[in-house]
């Protein structure tokens, strides 16, 4: 740390009653929350608004309206249950399902242009894993989509919402730290990445609302800004992350380019074959086939693959057919895909196949909240301890809705519905104006002395090289299919991976526009969550949704119905050292109108 700190530093104050930090959908849904409750809020977001990861969302969003089809919210609430191979909070789910329909109507009514049916409805296809009668089939046409760019849609009719309100947009501009006092969370540190001036928000509320983590591997779907700085933060605070062993696949990323061919492919008649031209997911999934959920599909083709009935010159992925779908719905529904398959593939398909491969899409872990968005952890021997003044939103949070495995269309209504729940929770919570106390002595000093080390850091050790080096090892080490060698040797190498930040290299120590010190931080916050997912997946021996363990085959209710919950003391040359407790899954639902959905065998 430099010896002038933080008088180095420029640092601008702010006060606000509420602080959201990232502009996706659930950040935005929560700022105009607040912003309409007459909060003095804040939205900080380290890219422009509408360019959030939530642009990139295809498929669609699920609630049960019942436009195509019978459909109810507790049918919706089974599906998700079963999805989450029963890690799910019943609770959590209860509500996200009851008010699935009532999001969206919102969205409608805000903008957001959906597809159509003949009637004049709300466009609905079919998911994988989303069914009709509790579980029992037929599937049931629950995800509302604006053709095959709904997440486009979404975001920018709430964007240009939430410029209706007097929210104060902050963009471009990156949450380094928060600020915590006694347990409480009190403010947050940023960076303006125009000019380098440092901005400490002092506020009653900091909402993180950040994004998915899926840039710790190789291959991702997601933005390369989707790097955790929300639970890097957290982790820093001494708070835990939950869940983090659980790291969906996405069974239809290219071949190669690792971009999302959307689940609404398959929901409107797509399907997989081998090299033999054989639809196997008929031998794995006999009733939902192409549609069964995420983990069971992206888990199959792994296995075609391993048993050499790969395609193409290395056997190595599969192949997605839409050539049979007449060129008019596919131009209709699905316009993006065809011409991504163009553009990543070099396939028209039309006419030919897709070549696809299981590709990392999702986190299920992340921080932990209650339904309200507060964050919780473990604290005197309650598990659902709140951090006051703390929440957490979106991909960023771990609610949890999405237990051990997402259904797909499930991340859009989450985002919306606890978007809105969470703004609602701070205007019952704090009332507008209420004045602050002064802040800690020292609120900076995490901060600055974290970036100014990284802006100084001269070792050997350029980021990118880290970078990859961490993405390969997760890749190898951590991904569909996993083994207690393999996971017992990740978590040495990611360790290595992790020593190797004390010897990082930064370039450019200007303050303006510094993308390589930008990168490092991410890097930074990317390889704490790394490090947790490795150690978490190491430690659980069961097989439960996404996380397979080889050597222990099969889900253990017993032992391992239970989130696990994962700290790391990885700032300040500590070591990088995780530890890990559990807090009980809930096994009750909110009210009486539902039982708790009894665990099962989990087959499609
Ligand atoms: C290609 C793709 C397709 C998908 N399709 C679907 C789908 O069809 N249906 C579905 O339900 N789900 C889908 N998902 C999942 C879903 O889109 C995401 O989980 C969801 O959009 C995440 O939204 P979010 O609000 O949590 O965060 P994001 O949209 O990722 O936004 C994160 C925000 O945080 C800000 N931020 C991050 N770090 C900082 C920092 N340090 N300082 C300041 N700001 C920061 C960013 O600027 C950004 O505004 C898809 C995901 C991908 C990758």
């Amino acid at each position: 740390m430099s010896p002038n700190l933080p008088g180095a530093y420029k640092i601008i104050d702010h006060s606000y009653d509420a602080v959201v930090v990232g502009a996706g959908g659930s950040g935005l849904r929560a700022t105009m929350e607040c912003a309409q409750n007459g909060l003095k809020t804040a939205c900080i977001t380290k890219v422009f608004p509408t360019r959030s990861h939530t642009v990139a969302a295809q498929g669609g969003i699920a609630a049960s309206l019942g436009n195509m089809g019978p459909d109810h919210w507790t049918w919706h609430m089974y599906d998700t249950v079963k999805g989450s191979d029963w890690l799910g909070d019943q609770d959590a789910i209860e509500y996200l399902c009851r008010e699935a329909p009532a999001a969206v109507y919102e969205l409608e009514h805000a903008g957001v242009p959906f597809s159509r049916t003949e009637e004049g409805t709300i466009y609905q296809r079919p998911f994988g894993g989303m069914m009709q009668n509790m579980g029992e089939g037929p599937p049931a046409q629950r995800t509302c989509a604006a053709a095959d760019r709904t997440g486009h849609a979404m975001l920018h009719a709430l964007y240009q919402q939430s410029l209706k309100y007097d929210a104060d947009f902050y963009v471009e501009y990156f949450a380094l730290d928060l600020i915590m006092e006694d347990g409480a969370c009190r403010g947050v540190i940023a960076l303006c990445l125009e000019d380098g001036s440092i901005h400490r928000f002092r506020s009653h509320a900091i909402v993180l609302a950040t994004g998915g983590y899926g840039r710790t591997y190789f291959s991702a779907t997601s933005a390369h800004t989707c790097t955790g700085d929300g639970g890097g933060m957290v982790l820093r605070a001494g708070l835990p992350l939950q869940d983090m062993e659980f790291v969906q696949f996405h069974p239809t990323g290219i071949y190669g380019a690792g971009v999302l061919i959307t689940e609404g492919a398959r929901g409107e008649g797509g399907y997989l074959t081998n090299s033999e031209g054989e639809r196997f997911m008929e031998r794995y999934a006999p009733s939902a086939k192409d549609l069964a959920s995420r983990d069971v599909v992206s888990r199959s083709m792994a296995m075609e693959i391993r048993e050499g009935r790969g395609v193409g010159k290395d056997k190595d992925h599969i192949y997605l057919h839409l050539d049979h779908i007449d060129p008019k719905v596919l131009h209709e529904r699905l316009p993006g895909i065809t011409e991504t398959g163009k553009i990543f593939a070099g396939v028209d398909l039309t006419r030919q196949p897709l070549p696809v491969t299981p590709t990392v899409h999702y986190n299920m872990g992340g921080i932990p909240t209650n339904y309200h968005g507060e964050v919780v952890h473990l604290k005197d021997g309650d598990p659902d301890a709140v951090v006051p003044g703390l929440f957490a939103v979106g991909e960023a949070a771990c609610v949890s809705v999405h237990g051990a495995n997402r259904l797909g269309s499930n991340s859009l209504i989450d985002l919306v519905v606890f978007g809105r729940a969470t703004g609602k929770r701070i205007a019952e919570t704090v009332k507008p104006n209420t004045p602050h106390n002064p802040l800690p002595k020292g609120s900076e000093e995490l901060a600055l002395g974290r970036l100014d080390h990284f802006r100084n850091a001269n070792g050997g050790s350029p980021t990118a090289e880290v970078r990859v080096q961490m993405q390969k090892t997760m890749q190898k080490h951590a991904a569909v299919f996993r083994n207690d060698e393999l996971l017992g040797e990740g978590v040495t190498e990611i360790a290595k991976v992790y020593q190797r930040m004390q010897d990082i290299h930064v370039t450019d120590r200007s303050l303006i526009w510094n993308t390589d010190l930008v990168e490092t931080l991410e890097l930074d916050n990317l390889i704490a969550q790394a490090v947790a997912t490795m150690n978490a997946a190491a430690n659980r021996k069961e097989s439960r949704g996404a996380h397979v363990n080889e050597d222990y085959p099969d889900r253990d209710d017993a032992h391992w119905m239970k989130h696990t919950i994962i700290t790391f003391d990885g700032w300040g040359g500590k070591g990088g050292k995780t530890s890990i407790d559990y807090r009980p899954v809930h096994d009750y639902t909110l009210t009486d109108d539902i039982d708790y959905i009894v665990p099962k065998k989990r087959v499609y």
